[in-house]
């Protein structure tokens, strides 16, 4: 080979060599590209999903989370979900940890099926959303949760048999890897007060970015302000609904269960009970013992009470010393079986430091003696009360009250007035609402009754009155009765102030409309035309229908203010009617809060501040103490 040759095949090999690293720069240049490319990215998505991130989480999902109330374990699926995608990741789940008789584990919080659980799946011989997977002492995951920090693997076959409670085959795991682009494991701490675990994340990549695992700990971190966010909210609505000495239900629940139970009940036509139970001499146990020998009485009654419940009944502290359970689908011989054994397990069972106690119970049953929910409470404390008089430590069963009920009397007034052209109305509208009075008192249904009823009441007060609006009538009436229970009125006073609440405006109707919706300041005439009409009403319309005559004088004397300066006959403190008060204060807010032609509406702070400067004036002081307290309950 002469030198010419050598120089030509160096020149060429060195050329092959010079072209192999030009190849390899420019490999290592897009390479290199690639990766700023990438990890510019990632960045700017870290911070994208940082932001979103916050927003969404914090945001979207967990306002979500405490307005659906959604158990936690939904929530967390929600959140988990999201990941899946982000930065190509091909599964993500939670992992807690439990304890049971068994001992301490870890299993799935989140149960997300996709592709890649199903591939993982079919290595293990069980359910991986029932899989217990051990973290023990020393192994990676471990690690993780002792210096809380993030790890991650690339040797997932390691990882897996770890934390499996069996063995896996190599050729299973091999089968998983080949099907499945998984390269490496990112494990976070995810701890809060009540809650410990892991979130997993399983990559397609060998290795991971900073950045990367930046996101991810936000990612974590808000997972976990997502537990503790829906542990304290769980921890709220458990408060708000208990009483706090016996866990039971408080008054609060109590009530809002029996108005859904009634509705139930209507709809499907099936009773149910209620009973009302009272400590029998709590006072005794109180002055003799101490207040504390008191609790453990009233804790005590709270555990038999519950010990005798279904997980459908509802058991609740009503009062200091009252207790009510609600029992769905039950009747009255089913709720005397179960009142029968309140009491006697109650009386068999022996209190720490105080001895045997005992109760006085009342049964009352909805549909079979009421279809009036406040009724079917009256009743089932007077059986309870009964049963105190009687001799203490008994059940004693309501008793039906044979009267006719207020809504027959009250339709049977407004059949009456619609039907002898009493009201300004066109003869059909008459007949239409005669005929849906009519056809509810039959279907027997008290509360579709009272419903219909205030419908009627604004429709008659809308044709003097064009600015009433829908809704009030049964506003009015719920603000007059919360007042009333406050005086403890009887039931027959009670049925007395609902059917005046119908009524007492009635007369209205006989005022020429132009002068109820003037503008301008009244005439004198005019204000005796005004000041004439509760007499009016209540005389002409009222007197010869039959049931009503008695809440008559209720209404007349509706104007009468406290200190004898109202109409119509200038009445002074307890000469006026009880109810015939409670009605005016009541019409006076309602008129106050609208507005009316000639000036605009209060706020409810300026009406009842305006009250408030009435008191020992136009209304008692108790009145208007115990209507503050009435509205205050209502807004609650
Ligand atoms: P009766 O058999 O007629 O029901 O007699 P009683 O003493 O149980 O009834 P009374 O209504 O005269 O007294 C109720 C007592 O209950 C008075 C009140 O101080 C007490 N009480 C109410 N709530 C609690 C509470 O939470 N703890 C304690 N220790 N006592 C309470
Ligand atoms: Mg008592």
């Amino acid at each position: 080979m002469g030198l010419f040759d050598w120089i030509k095949i160096s020149s060429e090999a060195l050329k092959q060599v010079e072209d192999k690293m030009y190849q390899q720069k420019n490999d290592f240049i897009e390479v290199y590209q690639r990766n700023i490319a990438l990890e510019k990215e990632i960045a700017q998505r870290t911070e994208e999903l940082r932001k979103a991130n916050q927003t969404l989480l914090t945001l979207e999902h967990v306002w979500d989370m405490m307005n659906s109330s959604r158990p936690l374990s939904s929530v967390l699926e929600t959140i988990v979900s999201s990941l899946h995608g982000e930065f190509g990741y091909l599964y993500s789940c939670i992992l807690q940890k439990q304890l049971d008789t068994q001992g301490v584990f870890y299993a799935f919080k989140t149960y997300l099926q996709n592709t890649f659980s199903n591939e993982l799946e079919k290595c293990i011989p069980n359910n991986l959303f029932e899989t217990r997977f051990n973290i023990n002492e020393g192994s990676y995951l471990y690690d993780v949760l002792k210096n809380k920090e993030i790890k991650y693997f690339n040797n997932l076959r390691e990882v897996l048999t770890q934390i499996l409670p069996f063995e896996v085959s190599e050729e299973k795991i091999n089968e998983f890897k080949s099907k499945n682009p998984a390269k490496s494991l990112i494990v976070l701490p995810i701890v809060s007060k009540e809650f410990t675990g892991l979130l997993m994340v399983f990559s397609p990549r060998e290795d991971t970015k900073d950045s990367e695992l930046n996101f991810l700990n936000l990612f974590a971190r808000q997972i976990e302000l997502a537990i503790t966010i829906a542990n304290l909210f769980e921890t709220v609505k458990k408060q708000a609904v208990t009483d706090p000495l016996t866990e039971l239900f408080n008054r609060r629940f109590y009530e809002d269960a029996l108005s859904r139970e009634a509705v139930r009940a209507l709809r499907l036509n099936q009773p149910f009970t209620l009973i009302s139970l009272d400590l029998d001499k709590l006072k005794h146990i109180n002055d003799t013992l101490g207040h504390s020998a008191g609790d453990a009485a009233i804790k005590a009654v709270a555990k038999v009470i519950n010990k005798n419940s279904r997980s459908v009944d509802v058991p609740s502290r009503v009062g200091g010393e009252e207790f009510t359970i609600i029992l769905p689908g039950v009747d009255s011989q089913g709720g005397l079986i179960a009142a029968e054994r309140i009491r006697s397990s109650l009386e068999n069972e022996y209190v720490e430091g105080v001895g045997h106690i005992t109760a006085s119970i009342g049964v009352a049953t909805f549909i079979e003696m009421t279809t009036d929910v406040d009724e079917l409470v009256e009743i089932a404390d007077k059986a309870m009360y009964f049963a105190k008089q009687n001799g203490r430590n008994q059940v004693k069963l309501a008793e039906v009250q044979d009267s006719v009920s207020w809504q027959d009397i009250a339709i049977d007034a407004f059949v009456q007035i619609l039907d002898q052209h009493k009201i300004p109305f066109g003869r059909k509208t008459a007949d239409e609402l005669i005929k849906k009075l009519q056809s509810k008192q039959e279907t027997n249904n008290g509360i579709l009754a009272k419903e219909l009823l205030f419908d009627v009441v604004d429709t008659i007060s809308k044709t003097y009155t064009p600015y009433y609006e829908s809704g009030t009538t049964k506003q009015k009436i719920e603000l007059a009765y919360a007042i009333a229970k406050r005086f403890e009125l009887s039931k027959n006073d009670m049925d007395k102030l609902k059917l005046a609440m119908l009524l007492y405006d009635i007369g209205n109707v006989l005022i020429p409309n132009d002068v109820l919706s003037k503008k301008t300041p009244l005439t004198k005439e005019e204000k005796e035309v005004i000041t004439k009409h509760p007499i009016i009403g209540a005389q002409e319309i009222l007197k010869p229908i039959s049931h009503v005559s008695s809440i008559i004088p209720i209404i007349v004397h509706h104007h009468e203010n406290w200190d004898g300066s109202g109409y119509p006959d200038k009445r002074k403190g307890d000469d006026i009617p009880l109810i015939s008060q409670i009605i005016l204060i009541v019409d006076s807010y309602y008129a106050m809060i609208s507005d009316r032609p000639y000036r605009k509406a209060y706020s409810k702070e300026e009406a009842i501040a305006e009250i408030e400067s009435l008191a020992g004036k136009k209304y008692s002081e108790e009145l208007v103490r115990e209507f503050k307290n009435a509205i205050k309950e209502i807004e609650a």
